[in-house]
């Protein structure tokens, strides 16, 4: 008898690499150096928190280089914070290069999004990308929900799962199945923990969600064969 494969754990948003049995994204902000050797997936992009005015255009050129890579899956994370330092109108004018270039690459983008779900959906619209955009460490509400997966958004949850009352704890169950991702961001929480409270408020199996967000993750990164 031929036994199926184990299904990996996926964590779709990491600031490290990651031990056996899980395959994500690691992601690589501007202010660290992308290693060329490591084998993780990744992505890549310009953080709001970290803008600095006078290296735009150097991060911007390394992006580029960096989008023929095969293992950067994703432009990112990058997006709009308003409660960062960062000049709001400063993280508009980068975070528009930033979707130009994924639209020209056909790049999914990773999404930083602090207070501006609403600019996030307007900028959406005005470029209407072939490709989805997943918003990470996500906490909103069930009309946000509604609102971005009409459009191709995925959401990606992370440890705000594990604390006491929170949002996303009320509204995980409004997510639509086939655009839920786990991640564990700057966070050392394996993310077996975050596949498990998931598991007990959706109320279905550790093994049936492992597939789905397995599938969830191929599909949205377009990633054939995830070994
Ligand atoms: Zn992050």
């Amino acid at each position: 008898m031929i036994e199926e494969p184990e299904i990996p754990f996926i964590n779709a948003h990491a600031h490290h690499s990651f031990p056996e049995g899980v395959i994500g994204i690691r992601n690589y902000a501007q202010n660290e150096s992308f290693q060329a050797m490591d084998k993780d997936l990744a992505s890549y992009g310009l953080h709001p928190w970290f803008i600095r005015e006078s290296k735009i255009e150097e991060n911007i050129q390394k992006l580029k280089q960096l989008l023929d890579q095969d293992r950067l899956v994703a432009i990112g994370e990058c997006g709009l914070d308003k409660i960062c330092k960062t000049n709001l109108i400063v993280q508009q004018v980068v975070f528009g290069h930033q979707i130009r270039l994924a639209v020209e690459y056909s790049k999914p983008m990773l999404i930083h999004s602090v207070r501006t779900n609403n600019m996030i959906i307007q900028a959406y619209d005005k470029y209407r990308p072939a490709k989805p955009w997943i918003l990470h460490g996500f906490n909103g509400n069930r009309q946000q929900i509604e609102e971005l997966s009409e459009r191709n958004f995925y959401f990606s949850l992370g440890g705000m799962l594990l604390k006491d009352k929170t949002k996303i704890r009320e509204t995980i169950c409004f997510i639509p199945s086939d655009r839920l991702l786990f991640e564990t961001d700057n966070s050392n929480l394996p993310v077996t923990e975050i596949y498990k409270t998931a598991s007990d408020l959706l109320n279905i199996p550790i093994n049936e969600l492992k597939k789905q967000i397995f599938n969830n993750f191929a599909t949205c990164f377009s990633i054939d064969n995830l070994k």
